[in-house]
């Protein structure tokens, strides 16, 4: 159906980019929001508006950030010398959720996949290697045990193996093609703990 007003139709399509979200949620979240006060949806439109302006990545680890050095790589409180490697930033705030973890991070942004064509290259692996010294105790591979998390891991463990760093990956517990961030608290506090050479 298309809407006798054009702002209407291109609200819809608007939204109905978002993930997850089909052509019939957009329109119903559209005539939601035309029921709402002007004030409601001036606020929703800041809120997006301001977070796509402030937020940016971490120069260190890649997760968003407002500033240069995120929060979590700026705390004396966190362990340096031990970084878990995930995905995506979403990861980091299921890990951070299970309270469990006091090194840092590294985000990933992608998981290579060589039938699409998404390579190291495409990632931000340069930029971990980067990040080590000699002063690392460990590197914690937190990647979703999928066939593309398995060659991601897989790679990352060889090229870090003549620098000399451990080098683990989380263990038992998460099931097998399951996204991490959908995974419970407990479940990824377990398979932090149990976590095995790479
Ligand atoms: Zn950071």
């Amino acid at each position: 159906m298309i809407y006798t007003s054009p702002a209407i139709e291109a609200a819809i399509e608007a939204l109905s980019s978002l993930p997850t979200i089909g052509r019939k949620s957009a329109q119903r979240m559209a005539l939601h929001l035309l029921r709402q006060p002007p004030e409601h949806v001036e606020k929703l439109a800041s809120a997006l508006t301001t977070m796509r302006a402030k937020v940016q990545y971490c120069a260190t680890c890649f997760n968003f950030s407002e500033e240069d050095i995120c929060p979590i790589c700026a705390s004396p409180k966190r362990n340096h010398r031990v970084i878990c490697v995930v995905e995506e930033p979403s990861d980091v705030f299921a890990i951070e959720r299970s309270g469990d973890y006091s090194g840092v991070y590294h985000v990933l942004h992608g998981l290579m996949n060589p039938l699409e064509g998404v390579s190291a290259g495409d990632l931000k692996v340069k930029e971990l290697i980067r990040r080590l010294d000699g002063e690392m105790d460990e590197i914690i591979l937190a990647l979703s045990p999928t066939i593309d998390g398995e060659v991601t891991a897989q790679y990352i463990a060889r090229l870090l193996k003549p620098i000399g760093i451990r080098v683990t990956r989380i263990a038992r517990g998460v099931p097998v093609g399951s996204e991490l961030e959908f995974v419970d608290d407990a479940t990824i506090a377990r398979a932090l703990q149990s976590r095995v050479t790479a």
